[in-house]
């Protein structure tokens, strides 16, 4: 099952590409966890994209595209993958359909996971994230079960810079300008589909499967 996921910051693509790469045993590739993990490692890679994300820019598509034609060419891309967060821009999904038809793999779906612009401000706004496994809480509507620790792990949880009002600002404002314009790319391509993102994790991955089989 060879997916990408679209939707603004916060419609809880990671979420549910967490939940739907254990299930189909396929990888989930989140450039934004890439970057992070980068960032935190201090290599070249993370050097160069740290002023973006804390900003709430976009990285150049130069430096993305690269990162992520790399990730595709590994074994465990063959008989599936969840790309959440890319790609985000027309040229980087342009460079995606070329890299998958040079490594021979074919795009299932784009699904869009659709919400309202206050649900979403409302969701980054009480996002915790774990430092250790990137798991991720909701402090009103799913918090971890002792506060400021991962369920998962154990480890401490933070709000990410980026999740902070200004900068969530910046991110809508690129969303809207750069990525928003991939629906109709998608849709001329014949593969979009859309589902509410607005429910209970549970409740969305049920609709997801409904869209994409699975
Ligand atoms: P995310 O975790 O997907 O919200 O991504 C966090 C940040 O990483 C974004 O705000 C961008 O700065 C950067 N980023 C992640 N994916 C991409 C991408 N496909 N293109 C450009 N920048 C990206």
């Amino acid at each position: 099952m060879h997916l990408v996921f679209l939707g603004a910051p916060g419609a809880g693509k990671g979420t549910q590409a967490k939940v739907v790469s254990a299930l189909w045993n396929v990888p989930h590739v989140s450039t934004g966890d890439i970057f992070r993990a980068a960032i935190k490692e201090g290599t070249p890679v993370g050097r160069e994209a740290k002023g973006y994300l804390d900003r709430g820019d976009l990285v150049p598509d130069s430096v993305v595209c690269g990162i992520v034609r790399e990730r595709l060419a590994r074994p465990d891309c063959r008989s599936g993958f969840i790309l959440d967060g890319f790609p985000r821009t027309v040229p980087q999904a342009e460079a995606l359909e070329a890299a998958l038809a040079e490594l021979g793999l074919p795009l299932k779906a784009a699904v869009n996971f659709a919400i309202d612009r206050a649900v979403l401000v409302a969701r980054l706004s009480a996002r915790v994230t774990c430092k250790a496994c990137g798991s991720v809480f909701n402090t009103e509507s799913n918090p971890p079960k002792v506060a400021g620790h991962c369920d998962a792990c154990g480890g401490e949880t933070y709000v990410r810079d980026d999740d902070r009002p200004e900068t969530v600002a910046r991110r809508l404002e690129e969303y809207d300008r750069k990525t928003a314009p991939l629906e109709s790319w998608y849709r001329s391509k014949g593969i979009f589909h859309e589902v509410d993102a607005s429910g209970a994790v549970s409740d969305v991955t049920a609709a997801l499967r409904g869209v994409v089989g699975g």
